[in-house]
């Protein structure tokens, strides 16, 4: 997947940096994690110097993956992280396409003088890059990592940590191989990680049975009390709110995949989920899709999000009332839309 003037680019600055920062998105999943450090692995193999930023947290279900606890959380030191980004030869972005997603880490990426290298699948990426591998038909940034120490002639360096991180991004980003992952490519490096020694129904267990007991209560409040149900425009909406998430002592990250619970339903072809954020003053807003029903589009018409076809967000500055009722109103105005894609959700 990945060859041209572009990995001889990034191939040329191996020769000569030492010094490397890898970036990725805030709230970081599986892949963004994974993805880092995989990548992490493989240049500190290489003898380079290596540090992954995050800019606000790293998930507890993922702590358990090689390196994760010297990962640098940029609001934690902002100072001792921006000194990082300004030495650094090279910055490798992972797992996001314009630096909004990468929040306060922003103006000292923009600033620092080194090379900078995307790696990612999110579509429509951002020009502020030196070197730019953009694959929305990847199933993962993990994936596209693998590609990359291919290209680069290093797949015999590929240890069995690196493997490990690169499966847990490709699983996490397809829903355990359950959606984006019907290349027989990509089944093709996942044997290829199983022959580097990586235990796939042990990495499974660690990041989806790794649940507290209040976030599983939280699970079934959600499906019993809080999931309206849409059905002549085949979409679903749950809605949590700061006195909710306390109520069940809500942990960052209890949340993951209650946007995907709705499309389990015959019928739901989209999903929205929409947490309060009181610390930060916003509704989270999160959104899945089904085919060909853009859920990107819904999020960036009405909510000023984005993210890809079947799986994108967005951040709303107002009420959760005031939320719901855009989100109603835009399923109103889609309906009259005459794209097949769109039209595919209302129920004639
Ligand atoms: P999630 O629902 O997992 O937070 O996000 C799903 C996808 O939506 C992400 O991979 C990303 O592409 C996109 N996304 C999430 N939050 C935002 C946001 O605030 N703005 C934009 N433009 N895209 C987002
Ligand atoms: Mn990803």
């Amino acid at each position: 997947m990945l060859s041209g003037n572009d990995v001889m680019e990034f191939r040329n600055w191996l020769e000569w940096a030492g010094r490397y920062v890898i970036l990725t998105h805030m709230g970081p999943d599986g892949d963004a994690i994974g993805s880092s450090l995989a990548m992490r692995h493989y240049l500190e193999g290489k003898g380079k110097q290596v540090v992954v930023i995050v800019p606000d947290s790293i998930p507890g279900f993922l702590e358990w993956l090689p390196g994760a606890n010297d990962i640098k959380v940029f609001s934690d030191n902002p100072d001792a992280c921006e000194e990082l980004i300004y030495q650094a030869d090279v910055i490798c972005c992972l797992d996001f396409n314009v630096v909004k997603r990468i929040d306060k880490v922003a103006s000292a990426f923009l600033f620092s003088k080194a090379k900078k290298f995307l790696l990612d699948h999110h579509p429509y990426p951002g020009n502020t890059f030196d070197v730019l591998l953009s694959h929305p038909e990847a199933s993962s940034t993990s994936e596209l990592v693998f590609h990359l120490i291919c290209a680069l002639g290093d797949y015999r360096k590929m240890d069995s940590e690196i493997a490990k991180c690169i499966y847990t991004g490709i699983m996490t980003d397809t829903g355990a191989l359950s959606y984006k992952s019907n290349s027989s490519n990509l089944f093709m490096i996942i044997s290829h990680l199983l022959d580097k020694g990586i235990d796939k129904d042990e990495i499974y267990r660690l990041v989806y049975h790794d649940y507290s007991e209040s976030r599983l209560r939280l699970q079934g409040f959600v499906l019993c009390d809080k999931m309206q149900l849409f059905p002549d425009k085949s979409t679903a909406l749950i809605t949590l709110n700061d006195a909710e998430l306390k109520r069940f002592n809500y942990n960052k990250g209890d949340t993951e995949g209650f946007v995907n619970m709705p499309l389990q339903i015959k019928g739901v072809l989209m999903s929205a989920f929409f947490r309060e954020d009181a610390e930060a003053g916003i509704i989270k807003l999160s959104f899945r899709s089904v085919g060909d029903v853009p859920c990107n589009r819904f999020s960036s018409d009405f909510f000023n999000g984005g993210g890809h076809q079947n799986a994108a967000g967005g951040e709303f500055k107002g009420t959760m009332e005031q939320a719901v009722r855009i989100f109603i109103d835009g399923l109103e105005k889609w309906s009259e839309s005459t794209e097949k894609c769109i039209g595919q959700l209302f129920v004639k």
